[in-house]
């Protein structure tokens, strides 16, 4: 069983402050969604959490088991468990996903023996197309094959946690089903890490359909404004944020 616990995070990036006082607590298996308007930090707290360059940290801590994730660089925070899906999958010419994933068994120092069989039977599992898997990682794949090849990285690295910066952006319905049942299952099967624990970072309640969460969280203007169970990704819905825009930090 894993924890991680962001305590207190204050950030800001290019010189303005983004993040307010963050506070957010994730076990292994939990599902916790963070639902915010635009520009209200969302991409920013996954930045931070990941150690993207370019951003400042005030104060605050990132624990991950109890050790502080913030001075170490983002690679280190990746074997040490931690991964994000981003909103927008960068793309690698000349690297396969199978290459990819083999260089990073090798840090991790896994051995990649049946790579290939274990990538080939979680892009069927996915419905991502085998002839797919030669190409250059991302180069001009569709938005749903970007995020089914982003979820099958997800699959075999099998880290302790993850974070889904906007799954559910820049792809079809089949595509956003097909990948966030995937991640359910990841929260609850034990892998070599335990059960996955989430953050599913998103706008929408669509994707929560079939990635349940066990906690959402409503982030405005770099503070968490309310937090509850599922029912109040529910209420976001009818309300908008509208209703949560003035309410004080919780
Ligand atoms: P969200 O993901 O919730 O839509 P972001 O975290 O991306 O919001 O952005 C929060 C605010 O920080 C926005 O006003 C955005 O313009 C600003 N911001 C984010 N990244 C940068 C950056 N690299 N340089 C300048 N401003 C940034
Ligand atoms: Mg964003």
């Amino acid at each position: 069983m894993s924890t991680l616990e962001i305590k207190g995070i204050v950030a800001s990036v290019a010189g303005k402050q983004i993040l307010n006082g963050i506070d957010l607590t994730v076990r292994s298996g939990e599902v916790h969604a963070v639902m915010g308007p635009n520009g209200a930090g969302k991409s920013t707290l996954s930045a931070v959490i990941m150690g993207k360059p370019g951003y400042e940290v005030h104060s605050g801590q990132v624990l991950l088991d109890g050790v502080d994730l913030l001075g170490l660089p983002a690679w280190k925070r990746a074997q040490a468990g931690m991964h994000l899906v981003t909103q927008y999958p960068s793309e690698v010419p000349g690297v396969s996903l199978t290459d990819m994933l083999s260089a990073a068994y090798d840090a991790r120092g896994r051995a990649s023996d049946g790579l290939a069989a274990s990538v080939a039977a979680e892009a069927d599992r996915i419905n991502f197309p085998v002839a797919l898997l030669d190409r250059s990682l991302n180069v001009d794949f569709s938005g749903g094959e970007k995020k089914r090849n982003e979820t099958v990285q997800l699959a075999l690295l099998a880290p302790k946690f993850a974070i889904l910066d906007e799954l559910d952006s820049g792809l079809d319905l089949d595509a956003l089903r097909d990948c966030a049942r995937r991640v359910e299952d990841l929260s609850n099967t034990d892998g070599p890490n335990g059960r996955l624990g989430v953050l599913a970072i998103t706008h929408y309640n669509r994707l929560l359909e079939e990635l349940l969460p066990d906690r959402v969280h409503i982030l405005v203007k770099g503070r968490i404004v309310a937090s509850g169970g599922a029912e109040l990704a529910d209420q976001l819905e009818r309300d908008g944020y509208e209703a949560f825009t003035d309410a004080p930090a919780v």
